[in-house]
């Protein structure tokens, strides 16, 4: 506890007192584990806060304002970009332990939750009602929908449902000094209020803490059918989704795996087992379509005849396992990068759809210029690219100008340098890149009617 002068660890112990002494982390070893999140930061807080209900981010949020000490609030930290790390001075309440589903309205088709559900654990409870909550970041076995709320999360249904910012009705939020803001009305449509719900989605934890989500749910499709088709030129899919999309087939999920991400693919023993990859193989496209048993009887031999004109080869799976172990291939990717580097820069940038060869074409000649791998993989469907440069620390410096001319590229490409991951700490510096100055100052105020002392996330999103 040496890190902590003294004025600041009696204050921490009033906290302690309040909630209790398991709901407030201090030593050390408590401290370590929420020093991280899946960006390369190392952040360890003053001190963790664990509330099981919306009662104590009431008082935390009291506290953090008597006592003006900033606060990260955090759902599983799965963020790639520092949004969920708090610096020295500042604390983490980890929402994780906030994890009930609160009520079902079958016949509204709205689910009410606590900010600490998995995603992937309330559709399986969904499931159980014939329900369905479309968005689904490759992170949803391990994400909570705070985070994805607060990031804007997507995934690769974005194309047919898009993201998380098309289900959230309303939310109930908690401000500093502990006042409640419910925004929306709950009902399924209404236009009293001025719609404040849209500006804490991608808020990143710099505007409230949501301590309950209204999200709108939609019936199950009833049958699902993945085609897996294997490419040996890399822009291939790109072209491939655009005709799908000009012959009125329109997928449900749609993602691309480039090049170089196959490269780290090959090395993971599961995918050799269940992927015929040979040399000649240079990208992957996952396409699947969802409907009525109808429907898909119907679509299923239009798109195998579609793949059989272009000459394609391709995979069929019907089964939900055959689906489900064929995108677990593609929700292993990120973690199986480390084999081409051991230092990362990740982005989640976005393009209009009919540039993403383009911008392909620019990744590819940076690649070969710099020569540092550089992925290039995600969810096509929306033009929404994750591009991960891979480097050993010498290389830092020319990373760094690589991923700059990145992000200009896809400016100048009329893009957006963050789809869903948010701008966090690590990319903050680049807003004025995008935003124009009075959108910034825009920003600025919005933040300050809701966090006046500039207590919430001060780190992230908005330049100093
Ligand atoms: C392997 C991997 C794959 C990924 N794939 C995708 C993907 O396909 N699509 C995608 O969009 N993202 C993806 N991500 C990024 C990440 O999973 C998402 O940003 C996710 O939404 C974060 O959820 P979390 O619970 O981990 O939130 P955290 O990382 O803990 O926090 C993220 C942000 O939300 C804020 N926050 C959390 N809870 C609350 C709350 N209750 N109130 C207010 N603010 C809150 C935090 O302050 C922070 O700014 C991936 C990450 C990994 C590691």
């Amino acid at each position: 506890m040496k890190f902590l002068k003294k004025g600041k660890f009696k204050i921490l112990e009033k906290l302690q007192e309040i909630l209790g002494k398991e709901k407030v982390l201090l030593e050390e070893e408590e401290l370590l584990s929420y020093s991280y999140d899946a960006s390369s930061l190392i952040r360890k807080p003053l001190a963790v806060i664990l509330p099981e209900k919306k009662e104590e981010v009431v008082e935390v949020l009291k506290w953090i304002k008597k006592h003006q000490i900033p606060l990260t609030p955090r759902g599983s930290g799965t963020s790639t970009t520092g949004s969920a790390l708090a610096h020295s001075a500042g604390i983490i309440l980890c929402l994780s332990k906030m994890n009930r589903i609160l009520e079902l309205d079958e016949e509204e088709r709205v689910v009410r939750v606590e900010p600490g559900v998995i995603n992937g654990e309330l559709k399986s409870y969904l499931k159980k009602f014939r329900l369905f909550y479309p968005p689904d970041p490759a992170s949803m076995n391990f994400s909570t929908i705070g985070g994805n709320v607060a990031t804007g999360a997507g995934g690769p249904r974005g194309l047919k449902y898009g993201t998380t910012k098309d289900y959230v009705l309303a939310l109930e939020v908690v401000l500093p000094g502990g006042e409640i803001l419910k925004t929306g009305p709950t009902t399924l449509k209404g236009v009293v209020p001025y719609n404040l719900t849209p500006i804490f989605i991608g808020s990143e934890g710099t505007l409230g803490v949501f301590t309950e989500i209204f999200l709108k749910v939609l019936p199950l499709p009833e049958k699902r059918v993945l085609f897996l088709s294997f490419h040996s030129l890399e822009e291939e899919p790109l072209e491939l989704l655009s005709q799908m999309l000009k012959r009125g087939l329109t997928p449900a999920s749609s993602e691309f795996v480039d090049k170089t991400s196959l490269k780290a693919l090959v090395q993971i023993q599961k995918v050799k087992e269940l992927l015929p990859l040979d040399s000649l193989t240079k990208a992957l496209f996952f396409v699947e379509f969802d409907g009525t048993h109808l429907e898909i009887k119907d679509l299923v031999p239009k798109i195998e005849r579609f793949y059989f004109e272009k000459g394609i080869r391709v995979i069929k799976a019907e089964k939900e396992e055959e689906i489900e172990s064929l995108w677990e291939i593609r929700r292993t990717l990120a973690p199986a990068l480390k084999v081409l580097g051991s230092l990362k820069i990740a982005d989640d940038v976005v393009v209009p759809r009919k540039f993403m060869k383009v911008f392909l074409t620019e990744i590819r000649k940076l690649e070969k210029e710099s020569k540092l791998p550089i992925v290039c993989f995600g969810h096509a469907g929306d033009g929404n690219f994750h591009v991960n440069l891979l480097f050993e620390e010498e290389k830092k410096e020319i990373a760094k100008e690589v991923r700059e001319k990145i992000l200009k590229k896809v400016l100048e490409l009329s893009g957006t340098i963050s789809g869903e991951h948010g701008l966090g700490y690590t990319k903050r510096t680049y807003i004025n890149w995008e935003l124009s100055s009075l959108q910034i100052e825009i920003m600025k105020k919005i933040k300050k009617i809701f966090d006046p002392d500039n207590l919430l996330n001060p780190w992230v999103k908005l330049p100093d």
